[in-house]
């Protein structure tokens, strides 16, 4: 999410009246210092806030949506011919998807039987009719995504991406970071401190892909006064959002990250919410046939509600992800969270709830996994040899 998701929720949620006053809205521009979100108020949890916060622990069936395509073979990951020249900035990402060599399931091992990729293969979004919770990850992992990120420097001091970062990497913590190249920060490749914070995420984090200019996928493109689109109604326009992305990690990884086969929805759109699709099945398939030929698709389970419109201060906002999980595993939500890398309470929540010593989870009895372990233990194989399968291009670990 960013500054037009909150925006657009605010002023677009009721009338398409108001969706062109919206549509032209700023979309990119860094947020000023001390940015604090000048929502609407009481939204709640709006466009990709989760709809699975309150859920038990049942035992779901975490199926696959897909269909045909026998099992896999669980091939081998295909290393990409692209330039191997390691790079300058980003040389010590360790194990793919595993940065750090702290991830829960670095052999990548199904938990129970593997789910079939079919034609699409995704996490999150659970809508089991029973429960809402992931079975194919352990009720004591929580794995913390943060989205939008960077959002480049406050004109006080670094950006809430960067301290992230120092105080995740002080943690020795390696998460999962969505990136947008374009977006909060402006363009990233011009700006130093964006171009660090991704150098950052690749020598010590988990990096997806979330698009360039963060658009509602499937929606029209009301292009901003910033001249940057706010949707993507085709194909070959959804499909540039991503090789956008790509081609920038590639080029700031000197060719060590040619590819990036974890991908999220900005606001979880068109699968968890059609508002801005005029069809929402014909979203939803063309929007996951693009995503299909770069990466799996990666929802959340848990949603913090950190950009849901209301303000937190950290202490207010680690107080309700607490009781999202509840006081101990199984006593509620687990699994993947949403959280975004450019708000001071999401910043000022980090140590509350992930200090090794003293944070909630640690001492709670949570483990901290990461995407590519949920990937794993769900279908059996790498994000990228599932990409791989799905398209018959080599893809490289990342
Ligand atoms: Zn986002």
């Amino acid at each position: 999410m960013n500054r037009k998701r909150a925006f657009f929720w605010a002023c677009g949620i009721g009338s398409l009246a108001v969706f062109g006053a919206c549509g032209t809205a700023p979309q990119t521009t860094p947020p000023p210092a001390g940015y604090v979100p000048n929502y609407d108020g009481g939204q709640g949890n709006a466009a990709d806030s989760s709809t699975v916060q309150s859920g038990s622990s049942g035992s779901g069936s975490g199926s696959s949506s897909g269909s045909s395509s026998g099992s896999s073979s669980g091939s081998s990951s295909g290393s990409s011919s692209g330039s191997s020249g390691s790079s300058s900035g980003a040389t010590d990402s360790g194990t793919p998807g595993c940065a750090g060599g702290t991830c829960l399931n670095p052999t990548c091992q199904p938990l129970g039987t593997p789910a079939d990729i079919g034609t699409y293969a995704s996490l999150g979004f659970e809508n089991n009719p029973t429960t809402t919770q992931p079975a194919y990850i352990p009720n004591d992992v929580i794995i913390p995504t943060f989205d939008d990120v960077p959002d480049g420097p406050q004109t006080t001091g670094p950006g809430w991406t960067a301290l992230d970062l120092q105080l995740l990497d002080s943690f020795d913590m390696h998460v999962d970071f969505f990136i947008n190249t374009n977006n909060w920060c402006g363009d990233v490749t011009k700006v130093p401190e964006c171009t660090s914070d991704i150098l950052d995420i690749l020598a010590n984090h988990n990096p997806a892909n979330h698009t360039i200019y963060h658009p509602h996928m499937g929606a029209t493109d009301n292009t901003g006064t910033n001249g940057n689109p706010d949707g993507c109604s085709t194909a070959a326009d959804c499909q540039s959002e991503l090789t956008g992305v790509e081609t920038v990690i590639n080029t700031m990884s000197n060719g060590a990250t040619p590819h990036l086969t974890r991908f999220r929805m900005p606001y979880g759109e068109p699968q968890q919410s059609s508002v801005n699709c005029a069809d929402p099945s014909t979203c939803v398939a063309m929007v996951e046939g693009v995503v299909a030929q770069f990466a799996v698709g990666i929802g959340w389970n848990f949603d913090s509600g950190d950009s849901s419109g209301a303000t937190y201060t950290g202490a207010s906002l680690a107080t309700q992800v607490e009781g999202y999980v509840g006081s101990a595993p199984g006593q509620g939500d687990w699994g993947i969270i949403l959280q975004h890398g450019v708000y001071q309470w999401t910043h000022d929540a980090i140590p509350l709830l992930y200090d090794p010593t003293t944070g909630y989870f640690p001492t709670h009895g949570f483990r901290l996994g990461t995407v590519e372990d949920a990937i794993c233990w769900k279908y059996g194989m790498h994000s990228w040899e599932i990409v791989q399968q799905l398209t018959g291009q080599p893809r490289s670990p990342n």
